[in-house]
Protein backbone atom coordinates (compact mmCIF):
# COMPACT_ATOMS: atom_id res chain seq x y z
CA UNK A 1 0.00 0.00 0.00
CA UNK A 2 1.27 3.91 -0.53
CA UNK A 3 0.18 6.96 0.22
CA UNK A 4 0.53 8.96 -2.91
CA UNK A 5 0.79 12.40 -1.79
CA UNK A 6 3.02 11.98 1.02
CA UNK A 7 5.36 9.47 -0.96
CA UNK A 8 5.25 12.10 -3.89
CA UNK A 9 6.18 15.02 -2.29
CA UNK A 10 7.73 14.53 0.94
CA UNK A 11 8.97 10.50 1.22
CA UNK A 12 11.02 10.64 -1.70
CA UNK A 13 13.50 12.97 0.20
CA UNK A 14 13.76 10.69 3.00
CA UNK A 15 17.10 11.20 4.06
CA UNK A 16 18.46 13.89 1.86
CA UNK A 17 20.75 16.28 3.89
CA UNK A 18 19.69 19.06 0.62
CA UNK A 19 18.69 22.28 1.53
CA UNK A 20 14.72 22.92 1.56
CA UNK A 21 13.82 25.54 3.63
CA UNK A 22 16.31 28.64 3.85
CA UNK A 23 15.40 31.12 6.07
CA UNK A 24 16.04 34.50 5.92
CA UNK A 25 19.27 34.84 8.65
CA UNK A 26 20.44 31.80 6.65
CA UNK A 27 19.62 28.61 8.50
CA UNK A 28 19.20 25.97 6.09
CA UNK A 29 16.74 23.13 6.76
CA UNK A 30 17.27 20.02 4.87
CA UNK A 31 14.89 17.55 3.29
CA UNK A 32 16.18 14.97 6.13
CA UNK A 33 15.12 17.66 9.14
CA UNK A 34 12.02 18.70 8.10
CA UNK A 35 10.77 15.43 7.50
CA UNK A 36 12.18 14.25 11.03
CA UNK A 37 9.99 17.01 12.55
CA UNK A 38 7.37 15.87 10.06
CA UNK A 39 7.06 12.24 11.54
CA UNK A 40 7.50 13.44 15.32
CA UNK A 41 4.47 16.16 14.88
CA UNK A 42 2.60 12.56 13.11
CA UNK A 43 3.33 10.96 16.46
CA UNK A 44 1.99 13.25 18.75
CA UNK A 45 -1.31 13.59 15.97
CA UNK A 46 -1.89 10.26 16.53
CA UNK A 47 -0.96 9.84 20.38
CA UNK A 48 -3.35 12.57 20.58
CA UNK A 49 -6.24 9.77 19.23
CA UNK A 50 -6.26 11.53 15.43
CA UNK A 51 -7.23 8.84 13.08
CA UNK A 52 -7.03 8.98 9.24
CA UNK A 53 -9.45 11.38 7.94
CA UNK A 54 -10.03 13.34 10.98
CA UNK A 55 -9.36 17.14 10.46
CA UNK A 56 -6.54 19.43 12.12
CA UNK A 57 -7.09 23.20 12.12
CA UNK A 58 -4.01 24.94 12.02
CA UNK A 59 -4.01 29.11 11.86
CA UNK A 60 -0.34 29.24 12.81
CA UNK A 61 2.19 32.09 11.69
CA UNK A 62 4.19 30.56 8.83
CA UNK A 63 7.49 28.91 9.82
CA UNK A 64 8.86 25.76 9.04
CA UNK A 65 7.07 23.67 12.13
CA UNK A 66 3.73 25.45 10.29
CA UNK A 67 4.65 23.40 7.24
CA UNK A 68 5.97 20.71 8.91
CA UNK A 69 2.45 20.10 10.44
CA UNK A 70 1.39 19.71 6.97
CA UNK A 71 4.03 16.73 6.02
CA UNK A 72 2.77 15.32 9.08
CA UNK A 73 -1.35 15.61 8.20
CA UNK A 74 -0.18 13.81 4.61
CA UNK A 75 1.90 11.36 6.50
CA UNK A 76 -0.95 10.24 9.32
CA UNK A 77 -3.92 10.52 6.81
CA UNK A 78 -5.20 13.50 8.64
CA UNK A 79 -7.34 16.18 7.02
CA UNK A 80 -5.14 19.52 6.90
CA UNK A 81 -7.30 22.60 7.21
CA UNK A 82 -4.38 25.66 7.56
CA UNK A 83 -6.87 29.04 8.19
CA UNK A 84 -5.94 32.28 7.42
CA UNK A 85 -3.71 34.12 10.74
CA UNK A 86 -5.78 37.40 10.24
CA UNK A 87 -8.85 35.59 11.36
CA UNK A 88 -10.37 36.18 14.41
CA UNK A 89 -11.77 34.12 17.34
CA UNK A 90 -15.54 34.92 15.97
CA UNK A 91 -14.30 34.35 12.27
CA UNK A 92 -12.51 30.90 14.00
CA UNK A 93 -15.21 29.78 15.38
CA UNK A 94 -17.20 29.23 12.13
CA UNK A 95 -14.30 27.24 10.37
CA UNK A 96 -13.76 24.94 13.55
CA UNK A 97 -17.72 24.57 13.89
CA UNK A 98 -18.39 23.88 10.38
CA UNK A 99 -15.33 21.81 9.71
CA UNK A 100 -15.96 19.76 12.57
CA UNK A 101 -11.84 19.52 13.25
CA UNK A 102 -11.02 17.39 16.40
CA UNK A 103 -7.56 19.25 16.81
CA UNK A 104 -6.98 22.54 16.47
CA UNK A 105 -3.31 23.78 16.70
CA UNK A 106 -3.13 27.88 17.04
CA UNK A 107 -0.58 30.66 18.39
CA UNK A 108 -0.13 30.51 22.22
CA UNK A 109 -1.53 33.71 22.14
CA UNK A 110 -4.59 33.06 20.82
CA UNK A 111 -5.15 29.58 22.72
CA UNK A 112 -6.83 32.08 25.66
CA UNK A 113 -9.45 33.20 23.27
CA UNK A 114 -10.19 29.99 21.35
CA UNK A 115 -10.21 27.45 24.23
CA UNK A 116 -13.73 27.74 24.95
CA UNK A 117 -14.87 27.87 21.31
CA UNK A 118 -12.74 24.42 21.53
CA UNK A 119 -14.29 22.37 24.26
CA UNK A 120 -17.82 23.12 23.27
CA UNK A 121 -17.03 22.45 19.79
CA UNK A 122 -15.33 18.96 21.30
CA UNK A 123 -11.96 19.77 19.66
CA UNK A 124 -8.51 19.70 21.34
CA UNK A 125 -6.18 22.61 21.29
CA UNK A 126 -2.31 22.83 20.77
CA UNK A 127 0.18 25.69 20.62
CA UNK A 128 2.48 26.15 17.95
CA UNK A 129 3.90 29.75 18.42
CA UNK A 130 6.52 31.07 15.39
CA UNK A 131 9.47 31.18 17.07
CA UNK A 132 8.81 27.02 17.33
CA UNK A 133 7.62 26.90 20.85
CA UNK A 134 4.85 25.92 22.15
CA UNK A 135 2.55 22.59 24.03
CA UNK A 136 3.00 21.06 20.36
CA UNK A 137 6.38 21.37 20.18
CA UNK A 138 6.72 20.54 24.03
CA UNK A 139 4.71 16.90 23.13
CA UNK A 140 7.18 16.28 19.73
CA UNK A 141 10.30 16.61 21.70
CA UNK A 142 11.85 13.07 22.35
CA UNK A 143 9.62 11.44 19.87
CA UNK A 144 10.85 9.25 17.32
CA UNK A 145 12.10 10.82 14.16
CA UNK A 146 10.55 8.47 11.41
CA UNK A 147 7.33 7.23 11.01
CA UNK A 148 5.10 4.39 9.74
CA UNK A 149 3.44 6.59 6.80
CA UNK A 150 -0.60 5.60 6.93
CA UNK A 151 -1.98 4.03 3.63
CA UNK A 152 -3.92 6.51 1.66
CA UNK A 153 -5.93 6.40 -1.86
CA UNK A 154 -5.19 9.13 -4.13
CA UNK A 155 -9.72 9.89 -3.70
CA UNK A 156 -9.00 10.20 0.06
CA UNK A 157 -9.36 13.57 1.56
CA UNK A 158 -5.51 15.79 2.35
CA UNK A 159 -7.13 19.33 2.67
CA UNK A 160 -10.16 21.10 3.36
CA UNK A 161 -9.19 24.70 2.04
CA UNK A 162 -11.52 27.48 3.00
CA UNK A 163 -12.04 29.99 0.02
CA UNK A 164 -11.28 33.87 0.55
CA UNK A 165 -14.37 35.05 1.26
CA UNK A 166 -14.35 37.86 -1.16
CA UNK A 167 -17.82 36.75 -2.38
CA UNK A 168 -19.19 36.25 0.86
CA UNK A 169 -18.86 33.57 3.24
CA UNK A 170 -16.03 30.94 2.86
CA UNK A 171 -17.12 27.68 2.00
CA UNK A 172 -14.72 24.62 2.65
CA UNK A 173 -13.52 22.80 -0.27
CA UNK A 174 -12.89 18.98 -0.15
CA UNK A 175 -9.20 18.34 -1.72
CA UNK A 176 -8.30 14.80 -2.41
CA UNK A 177 -4.50 13.65 -3.13
CA UNK A 178 -4.66 13.42 -6.27
CA UNK A 179 -6.48 16.85 -6.91
CA UNK A 180 -3.36 18.15 -4.95
CA UNK A 181 -0.61 15.78 -6.48
CA UNK A 182 -2.17 16.07 -10.25
CA UNK A 183 -1.83 19.78 -10.56
CA UNK A 184 1.66 20.16 -9.05
CA UNK A 185 2.96 17.68 -11.29
CA UNK A 186 1.35 19.34 -14.39
CA UNK A 187 3.10 22.88 -13.15
CA UNK A 188 6.05 21.69 -12.29
CA UNK A 189 7.06 20.36 -15.72
CA UNK A 190 4.80 23.14 -17.30
CA UNK A 191 7.04 25.34 -15.22
CA UNK A 192 10.15 23.59 -15.92
CA UNK A 193 11.11 23.36 -11.81
CA UNK A 194 14.35 21.40 -11.19
CA UNK A 195 16.13 20.39 -7.97
CA UNK A 196 18.59 23.18 -8.89
CA UNK A 197 15.39 25.84 -8.15
CA UNK A 198 15.71 28.11 -5.19
CA UNK A 199 12.15 29.61 -4.79
CA UNK A 200 11.96 33.00 -3.05
CA UNK A 201 8.42 32.04 -0.95
CA UNK A 202 6.57 35.44 0.67
CA UNK A 203 3.35 34.04 0.76
CA UNK A 204 1.12 33.14 3.17
CA UNK A 205 0.67 29.01 3.65
CA UNK A 206 -2.96 28.71 4.42
CA UNK A 207 -3.97 29.39 0.93
CA UNK A 208 -3.70 27.47 -2.00
CA UNK A 209 -0.98 29.88 -4.32
CA UNK A 210 1.67 29.94 -1.62
CA UNK A 211 0.92 26.15 -0.06
CA UNK A 212 0.23 24.11 -2.94
CA UNK A 213 0.94 26.00 -6.03
CA UNK A 214 4.84 27.09 -4.67
CA UNK A 215 5.45 24.13 -2.06
CA UNK A 216 3.94 21.29 -3.83
CA UNK A 217 5.88 22.41 -6.80
CA UNK A 218 9.21 22.69 -5.37
CA UNK A 219 8.99 19.52 -3.28
CA UNK A 220 7.89 17.47 -5.97
CA UNK A 221 10.91 19.01 -8.01
CA UNK A 222 13.48 18.61 -4.91
CA UNK A 223 13.97 22.29 -4.73
CA UNK A 224 14.53 24.45 -2.15
CA UNK A 225 12.39 27.58 -1.05
CA UNK A 226 13.92 31.16 0.38
CA UNK A 227 11.06 30.68 3.46
CA UNK A 228 9.94 34.81 4.51
CA UNK A 229 7.83 35.24 7.23
CA UNK A 230 5.79 37.25 5.13
CA UNK A 231 6.10 39.66 2.39
CA UNK A 232 9.10 42.44 3.24
CA UNK A 233 9.65 43.99 0.10
CA UNK A 234 13.48 45.17 1.31
CA UNK A 235 13.79 41.54 2.47
CA UNK A 236 12.85 40.57 -1.34
CA UNK A 237 15.53 43.02 -2.97
CA UNK A 238 17.91 41.59 -0.41
CA UNK A 239 17.32 37.06 -1.23
CA UNK A 240 16.53 37.92 -4.97
CA UNK A 241 19.79 37.03 -5.67
CA UNK A 242 20.09 33.32 -4.29
CA UNK A 243 16.70 32.93 -6.04
CA UNK A 244 15.57 31.32 -9.55
CA UNK A 245 11.95 31.80 -9.47
CA UNK A 246 9.35 33.65 -7.78
CA UNK A 247 5.49 33.36 -7.17
CA UNK A 248 3.31 36.33 -5.99
CA UNK A 249 -0.07 38.05 -5.81
CA UNK A 250 -0.24 41.57 -8.28
CA UNK A 251 0.67 43.93 -5.46
CA UNK A 252 3.85 42.34 -4.79
CA UNK A 253 4.86 42.69 -8.33
CA UNK A 254 3.69 46.76 -8.15
CA UNK A 255 5.89 46.78 -4.60
CA UNK A 256 8.78 45.21 -6.43
CA UNK A 257 8.69 48.12 -9.17
CA UNK A 258 8.10 51.34 -6.92
CA UNK A 259 11.55 50.18 -5.55
CA UNK A 260 14.63 51.77 -7.36
CA UNK A 261 16.96 49.08 -5.77
CA UNK A 262 14.65 46.44 -8.18
CA UNK A 263 16.75 46.57 -11.31
CA UNK A 264 17.34 44.13 -14.07
CA UNK A 265 20.97 43.11 -12.32
CA UNK A 266 19.03 42.23 -9.33
CA UNK A 267 16.88 40.07 -10.88
CA UNK A 268 19.80 38.59 -13.33
CA UNK A 269 19.57 35.21 -11.94
CA UNK A 270 15.85 34.29 -12.32
CA UNK A 271 13.98 32.67 -14.73
CA UNK A 272 10.62 32.88 -13.58
CA UNK A 273 7.59 35.18 -12.37
CA UNK A 274 4.44 34.20 -11.91
CA UNK A 275 1.47 35.54 -10.70
CA UNK A 276 -2.20 34.92 -10.31
CA UNK A 277 -4.83 35.02 -7.12
CA UNK A 278 -6.05 38.69 -8.69
CA UNK A 279 -5.96 39.98 -11.92
CA UNK A 280 -2.27 41.41 -13.01
CA UNK A 281 -2.45 44.88 -14.52
CA UNK A 282 -1.51 44.59 -17.97
CA UNK A 283 0.15 47.80 -17.54
CA UNK A 284 2.41 45.86 -14.27
CA UNK A 285 3.28 43.57 -16.98
CA UNK A 286 5.07 45.74 -19.21
CA UNK A 287 6.63 47.66 -16.61
CA UNK A 288 8.42 44.40 -15.26
CA UNK A 289 9.50 43.86 -18.79
CA UNK A 290 11.10 47.18 -19.39
CA UNK A 291 12.69 47.01 -15.67
CA UNK A 292 13.97 43.43 -16.07
CA UNK A 293 13.53 42.21 -19.24
CA UNK A 294 11.44 39.24 -17.72
CA UNK A 295 7.81 38.98 -18.58
CA UNK A 296 5.39 37.82 -15.71
CA UNK A 297 3.46 34.82 -16.27
CA UNK A 298 0.04 34.99 -15.37
CA UNK A 299 -1.64 31.51 -14.11
CA UNK A 300 -5.70 31.30 -13.22
CA UNK A 301 -6.39 29.15 -10.55
CA UNK A 302 -8.88 28.93 -7.29
CA UNK A 303 -9.38 26.95 -3.78
CA UNK A 304 -11.78 24.89 -5.17
CA UNK A 305 -9.27 23.20 -8.49
CA UNK A 306 -5.83 24.33 -8.10
CA UNK A 307 -5.02 25.97 -11.01
CA UNK A 308 -6.68 25.91 -14.23
CA UNK A 309 -4.67 28.21 -17.29
CA UNK A 310 -1.40 29.23 -17.37
CA UNK A 311 0.28 31.09 -19.39
CA UNK A 312 3.24 29.28 -21.77
CA UNK A 313 6.55 28.90 -20.39
CA UNK A 314 8.02 29.47 -24.22
CA UNK A 315 5.55 30.80 -25.90
CA UNK A 316 3.81 34.82 -26.07
CA UNK A 317 2.65 35.27 -22.20
CA UNK A 318 -0.03 37.68 -23.13
CA UNK A 319 -0.87 40.75 -21.11
CA UNK A 320 -4.46 40.45 -19.77
CA UNK A 321 -4.82 36.86 -19.87
CA UNK A 322 -4.16 33.82 -17.73
CA UNK A 323 -3.38 31.74 -20.85
CA UNK A 324 -4.25 28.61 -22.08
CA UNK A 325 -5.85 25.47 -20.15
CA UNK A 326 -3.89 22.85 -17.99
CA UNK A 327 -2.75 20.04 -20.00
CA UNK A 328 -5.61 17.40 -18.52
CA UNK A 329 -8.04 20.64 -17.80
CA UNK A 330 -11.14 20.93 -20.24
CA UNK A 331 -12.43 24.31 -20.13
CA UNK A 332 -15.58 25.95 -21.58
CA UNK A 333 -17.21 29.25 -21.75
CA UNK A 334 -21.23 28.66 -21.19
CA UNK A 335 -24.36 30.76 -20.83
CA UNK A 336 -26.56 31.04 -18.85
CA UNK A 337 -28.58 27.64 -19.04
CA UNK A 338 -25.54 25.81 -19.48
CA UNK A 339 -25.15 25.83 -23.37
CA UNK A 340 -21.24 26.30 -24.66
CA UNK A 341 -20.99 29.58 -26.15
CA UNK A 342 -18.98 30.33 -29.08
CA UNK A 343 -15.50 31.39 -29.17
CA UNK A 344 -14.92 34.98 -28.24
CA UNK A 345 -18.33 35.81 -26.30
CA UNK A 346 -18.07 35.72 -23.03
CA UNK A 347 -20.26 34.16 -20.45
CA UNK A 348 -19.06 31.72 -17.03
CA UNK A 349 -15.97 29.41 -17.28
CA UNK A 350 -16.78 26.10 -15.98
CA UNK A 351 -13.28 23.72 -15.99
CA UNK A 352 -13.15 20.04 -15.53
CA UNK A 353 -10.43 17.82 -14.42
CA UNK A 354 -8.42 16.08 -11.73
CA UNK A 355 -7.47 18.68 -10.38
CA UNK A 356 -11.67 19.92 -9.48
CA UNK A 357 -12.33 19.69 -5.90
CA UNK A 358 -14.72 16.87 -4.59
CA UNK A 359 -17.42 19.28 -3.32
CA UNK A 360 -17.85 21.98 -0.80
CA UNK A 361 -17.97 20.25 2.75
CA UNK A 362 -21.47 19.60 4.18
CA UNK A 363 -22.73 21.92 1.44
CA UNK A 364 -24.63 18.96 -0.63
CA UNK A 365 -27.07 22.39 -2.22
CA UNK A 366 -24.14 24.34 -3.32
CA UNK A 367 -22.46 21.40 -4.72
CA UNK A 368 -24.65 20.61 -6.41
CA UNK A 369 -25.21 24.13 -7.74
CA UNK A 370 -22.12 24.48 -8.58
CA UNK A 371 -20.19 20.88 -9.78
CA UNK A 372 -22.47 19.72 -12.64
CA UNK A 373 -22.98 15.83 -12.61
CA UNK A 374 -20.64 15.79 -15.95
CA UNK A 375 -17.88 16.45 -13.58
CA UNK A 376 -17.79 20.47 -14.74
CA UNK A 377 -17.05 22.97 -12.07
CA UNK A 378 -19.10 26.59 -12.50
CA UNK A 379 -16.05 28.86 -11.22
CA UNK A 380 -18.11 31.95 -10.98
CA UNK A 381 -15.91 33.49 -13.05
CA UNK A 382 -16.76 35.08 -16.37
CA UNK A 383 -14.98 35.27 -19.31
CA UNK A 384 -13.86 34.31 -22.62
CA UNK A 385 -11.02 32.77 -25.07
CA UNK A 386 -9.58 34.89 -27.70
CA UNK A 387 -9.22 33.41 -31.49
CA UNK A 388 -5.36 32.00 -30.32
CA UNK A 389 -6.79 30.21 -27.59
CA UNK A 390 -5.75 32.48 -24.47
CA UNK A 391 -8.35 32.79 -21.78
CA UNK A 392 -9.17 36.36 -20.54
CA UNK A 393 -10.89 36.49 -16.97
CA UNK A 394 -13.80 39.04 -17.33
CA UNK A 395 -14.67 39.47 -14.00
CA UNK A 396 -16.78 37.69 -11.15
CA UNK A 397 -20.46 36.31 -12.15
CA UNK A 398 -21.11 38.19 -9.00
CA UNK A 399 -19.85 41.85 -10.09
CA UNK A 400 -21.30 41.30 -13.49
CA UNK A 401 -24.11 44.65 -13.48
CA UNK A 402 -27.22 44.44 -14.89
CA UNK A 403 -28.08 47.79 -15.94
CA UNK A 404 -31.73 48.41 -17.98
CA UNK A 405 -31.39 44.87 -18.97
CA UNK A 406 -27.70 45.45 -20.02
CA UNK A 407 -25.11 43.39 -19.29
CA UNK A 408 -21.87 45.51 -17.90
CA UNK A 409 -18.58 44.05 -17.20
CA UNK A 410 -17.09 46.56 -14.62
CA UNK A 411 -13.45 45.49 -16.12
CA UNK A 412 -13.69 46.92 -19.51
CA UNK A 413 -14.66 50.59 -17.59
CA UNK A 414 -12.06 50.15 -15.16
CA UNK A 415 -9.55 49.99 -17.79
CA UNK A 416 -10.50 53.12 -18.88
CA UNK A 417 -10.62 54.76 -15.95
CA UNK A 418 -7.24 53.14 -14.73
CA UNK A 419 -5.58 54.51 -18.12
CA UNK A 420 -6.77 58.62 -17.05
CA UNK A 421 -4.04 60.89 -15.41
CA UNK A 422 -4.19 60.93 -11.51
CA UNK A 423 -5.84 57.70 -11.33
CA UNK A 424 -3.83 54.81 -9.68
CA UNK A 425 -6.84 52.19 -9.33
CA UNK A 426 -10.45 52.66 -9.55
CA UNK A 427 -13.44 49.93 -8.85
CA UNK A 428 -16.77 50.11 -10.85
CA UNK A 429 -19.67 48.68 -8.72
CA UNK A 430 -23.17 48.19 -9.67
CA UNK A 431 -25.47 50.03 -6.90
CA UNK A 432 -29.22 49.92 -6.81
CA UNK A 433 -31.80 52.63 -8.92
CA UNK A 434 -35.60 53.10 -9.53
CA UNK A 435 -35.36 53.05 -12.97
CA UNK A 436 -32.66 51.01 -14.26
CA UNK A 437 -32.25 48.42 -11.31
CA UNK A 438 -28.78 49.14 -10.82
CA UNK A 439 -26.51 51.53 -12.13
CA UNK A 440 -22.86 52.08 -12.43
CA UNK A 441 -20.69 54.13 -10.22
CA UNK A 442 -17.31 54.14 -10.69
CA UNK A 443 -14.93 54.49 -7.29
CA UNK A 444 -10.95 56.23 -7.62
CA UNK A 445 -8.37 56.09 -6.11
CA UNK A 446 -6.01 58.59 -6.82
CA UNK A 447 -2.26 58.48 -7.40
CA UNK A 448 -0.36 59.78 -4.43
CA UNK A 449 -0.64 63.74 -4.16
CA UNK A 450 -3.07 64.02 -7.25
CA UNK A 451 -6.33 65.08 -7.62
CA UNK A 452 -8.01 63.55 -10.76
CA UNK A 453 -10.58 65.80 -12.28
CA UNK A 454 -13.67 63.98 -13.06
CA UNK A 455 -14.96 65.50 -15.32
CA UNK A 456 -12.26 65.16 -17.69
CA UNK A 457 -12.18 61.24 -16.57
CA UNK A 458 -16.49 60.98 -17.03
CA UNK A 459 -15.64 63.40 -20.62
CA UNK A 460 -13.11 60.34 -21.20
CA UNK A 461 -15.18 57.55 -20.54
CA UNK A 462 -18.34 59.12 -22.15
CA UNK A 463 -15.84 59.15 -25.97
CA UNK A 464 -14.66 55.20 -25.29
CA UNK A 465 -17.68 53.82 -23.60
CA UNK A 466 -21.17 52.98 -24.69
CA UNK A 467 -23.58 55.60 -23.67
CA UNK A 468 -25.02 52.31 -20.96
CA UNK A 469 -21.72 52.04 -19.48
CA UNK A 470 -20.97 55.55 -18.51
CA UNK A 471 -20.50 55.59 -14.55
CA UNK A 472 -23.46 57.35 -13.35
CA UNK A 473 -21.13 58.84 -11.01
CA UNK A 474 -17.45 58.73 -10.28
CA UNK A 475 -16.77 59.25 -6.06
CA UNK A 476 -12.97 59.93 -4.72
CA UNK A 477 -11.46 57.33 -1.86
CA UNK A 478 -8.43 56.30 -0.67
CA UNK A 479 -8.47 52.68 -1.12
CA UNK A 480 -10.07 49.82 -1.92
CA UNK A 481 -11.15 47.59 0.97
CA UNK A 482 -8.52 44.55 -0.04
CA UNK A 483 -8.83 40.76 1.76
CA UNK A 484 -5.40 39.22 2.90
CA UNK A 485 -5.08 38.08 -0.83
CA UNK A 486 -5.25 41.21 -2.39
CA UNK A 487 -8.46 40.68 -3.47
CA UNK A 488 -10.58 43.57 -3.91
CA UNK A 489 -13.83 43.04 -1.69
CA UNK A 490 -16.58 44.66 -4.26
CA UNK A 491 -19.39 43.29 -1.79
CA UNK A 492 -18.15 45.34 0.64
CA UNK A 493 -18.48 48.80 -1.61
CA UNK A 494 -21.65 47.67 -2.90
CA UNK A 495 -22.85 47.36 0.47
CA UNK A 496 -21.01 50.68 1.80
CA UNK A 497 -22.50 52.94 -1.59
CA UNK A 498 -25.58 51.04 -1.93
CA UNK A 499 -28.01 54.25 -1.10
CA UNK A 500 -26.20 56.45 -3.47
CA UNK A 501 -29.02 56.35 -5.81
CA UNK A 502 -31.65 56.35 -3.17
P1 LIG B 1 -14.80 33.27 -2.37
O1 LIG B 1 -14.95 32.12 -3.30
O2 LIG B 1 -14.92 32.86 -0.95
O3 LIG B 1 -15.63 34.46 -2.71
P2 LIG B 1 -12.27 33.77 -3.72
O4 LIG B 1 -12.97 33.28 -4.93
O5 LIG B 1 -11.55 35.08 -3.81
O6 LIG B 1 -13.27 33.81 -2.48
P3 LIG B 1 -10.00 32.04 -3.96
O7 LIG B 1 -10.32 30.64 -4.25
O8 LIG B 1 -8.83 32.36 -3.11
O9 LIG B 1 -11.24 32.68 -3.24
O10 LIG B 1 -9.78 32.86 -5.29
C1 LIG B 1 -10.12 32.38 -6.57
C2 LIG B 1 -10.54 33.52 -7.46
O11 LIG B 1 -9.46 34.45 -7.64
C3 LIG B 1 -10.92 33.10 -8.84
O12 LIG B 1 -12.23 32.58 -8.91
C4 LIG B 1 -10.74 34.40 -9.62
O13 LIG B 1 -11.88 35.24 -9.47
C5 LIG B 1 -9.57 35.05 -8.92
N1 LIG B 1 -8.31 34.86 -9.66
C6 LIG B 1 -7.32 33.97 -9.46
N2 LIG B 1 -6.32 34.12 -10.33
C7 LIG B 1 -6.68 35.15 -11.14
C8 LIG B 1 -6.09 35.81 -12.24
N3 LIG B 1 -4.89 35.47 -12.71
N4 LIG B 1 -6.78 36.82 -12.83
C9 LIG B 1 -7.99 37.20 -12.38
N5 LIG B 1 -8.60 36.62 -11.33
C10 LIG B 1 -7.96 35.62 -10.72
MG1 LIG C 1 -14.36 31.76 -5.21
Amino acid sequence: MANPLYDRLFGKHAGKTTPFLILPDGTVVTHADFLARAAQFAHVLTGLGLAPGDRLAAQVEKSPEALALYAACAQAGVVFLPLNTGYTVDELTYFIDNSGARLVVCDGAKAAGLAPVAERLGAMIETLNADATGSLMDKAEGQPDSFDTVDRDAEDLAAFLYTSGTTGRSKGAMLTQKNLLSNSETLAELWRFTADDVLLHALPIFHTHGLFVATNITLIAGGALIFLPRFDVQEMLRLMPQATAMMGVPTFYTRLLDEDGFTRDLAQGMRLFVSGSAPLLAETHVRFEERTGHRILERYGMTETNMNTSNPYDGERRAGTVGFPLPGVDLKITGSEGEELPQGEVGLIEVRGPNVFKGYWQMPEKTREELREDGFFLTGDLGMVDEDGYVHIVGRNKDLIISGGYNIYPKEIEMVLDDQPGVQESAVIGVPHADFGETVLGLIVPEPGATPDLDAIAAAAGATLARFKHPRKLLVIDELPRNTMGKVQKNILRDAYKDTFA
